[in-house]
């Protein structure tokens, strides 16, 4: 069965297809950090329009990549939320029209889902159950997962997400959005003995996160240097940031694999391509007999690729999940604990 993957959720056009026998075969993207740089971050109109010009020349460039032509897909895998809703409208009507005009059945993807489950499309993937680390732009959350759709919630973050601390915080930096990469590089120039910052909730005893208080110290650091502030003095803070957030993130997933007893740990999300949290993480599995595994880089942040895989292991569970319903909607916000078991 070959899945053709539709991701618009936000600043990525992401167009893919995954056959189920032969593995990804094509996938293409557009990113349009540039276009929302000048603005510190994403204008969601100014994105919607880009995903219309986007989408069918992606289209057609990831068939071409395939040497195959669209009779040959099987289903059209669109996420369906969450997102932006008018982002999101853009893909859902293209797959609706592409499924409507070639009569292929359609299948809402849920965005958080296709993350989670893009460390099953590397080389050596995870087997199920495993304890999840989802460390994205608009979310931060600890999950048990037994199988396709079968997510239990550990525990989330209560104010900013991973991937928004690292944003934010870069932006106080002076860094261009989205600032993740940028603070992460800095911080390797930076001396750890500077700051210490404070390492929220790292005692709270359950799965729950918060790293506003670590951006308020961010500020309050920042403030305390005369303008303009040197680049020795940035990559300082840079390096009390990264080691404070990957202090937590780590000492979390750790006590999350010690209380359900599971010896496999998966990350998900663009914090995921963080070298600082692989090294951290890879450093706590060789010393506490884990195993941990990460999306390939390219499958970090957003892409069509997971969406066609997440859809492609929904419709090989379940067929009936395919829809000739054409009439789309989307789901800006939509709690993956809503989301329906395979
Ligand atoms: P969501 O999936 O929750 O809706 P999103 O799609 O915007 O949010 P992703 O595309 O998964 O999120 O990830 C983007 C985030 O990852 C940004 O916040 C970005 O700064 C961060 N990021 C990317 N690379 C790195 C890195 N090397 N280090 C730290 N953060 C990074
Ligand atoms: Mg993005
Ligand atoms: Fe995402």
């Amino acid at each position: 069965m070959i899945v053709l993957g539709v991701e618009s959720s936000c600043d990525e056009t992401g167009l893919a297809l995954y056959d189920t026998e032969r593995g990804l075969l094509a996938h293409a993207l557009h990113s349009q950090i540039a276009m929302h740089q000048e603005y510190g971050g994403v204008v969601p109109e100014l994105a919607s329009r880009d995903h219309i010009r986007r989408t069918l020349p992606l289209f057609h460039q990831t068939l071409q990549q395939a040497a195959m032509t669209q009779e040959q897909i099987d289903a059209i895998a669109y996420t369906q939320g969450p997102g932006l809703a008018g982002a999101l409208l853009v893909g859902a009507s293209f797959a609706c029209g592409l499924g409507m005009a070639l009569d292929k059945p359609l299948l809402g993807v849920h965005h958080l889902e296709g993350h989670l489950l893009s460390p099953l499309l590397a080389s050596t993937p995870p087997e199920f159950p495993f304890v999840a680390l989802l460390v994205s732009g608009g979310h931060t959350q600890l999950m048990r997962v037994d199988g396709v759709g079968q997510y239990t919630l550990l525990g989330e973050t209560l104010d900013d997400a991973a991937g928004e601390a690292f944003d934010k915080s870069a932006k106080l930096l002076g860094l261009p959005y989205p600032g993740g990469a940028a603070i992460s590089l800095l911080a390797e120039q930076g001396n750890p003995a500077i700051h210490q910052f404070p390492r929220p909730m790292l005692h709270s005893k359950d799965f729950n996160f918060s790293f506003s208080g670590l951006k308020t110290a961010v500020l309050t650091a920042v403030k305390k240097y005369p303008e303009p502030i040197s680049d020795t003095d940035k990559a300082n803070v840079a390096r009390g940031f990264v080691d404070a957030i990957i202090d937590v993130l780590t000492a979390k997933c750790i006590s999350a694999l010690k209380q359900t007893g599971l010896k496999r740990l998966v990350i998900a999300g663009g914090v995921g391509a963080n070298r600082q949290l692989r090294t951290a993480l890879n450093a706590a599995a060789a010393r506490k007999r884990f195993q941990v595994f990460y999306p390939e880089l390219e499958f970090c942040t957003d892409n069509g690729a997971m969406i066609a895989f997440a859809g492609a292991m929904r419709l090989k569970k379940n067929p009936a999940l395919a829809t000739r319903d054409y009439g789309f909607n989307v789901r800006p916000r939509w709690p993956l604990h809503e989301l329906s078991a395979a």
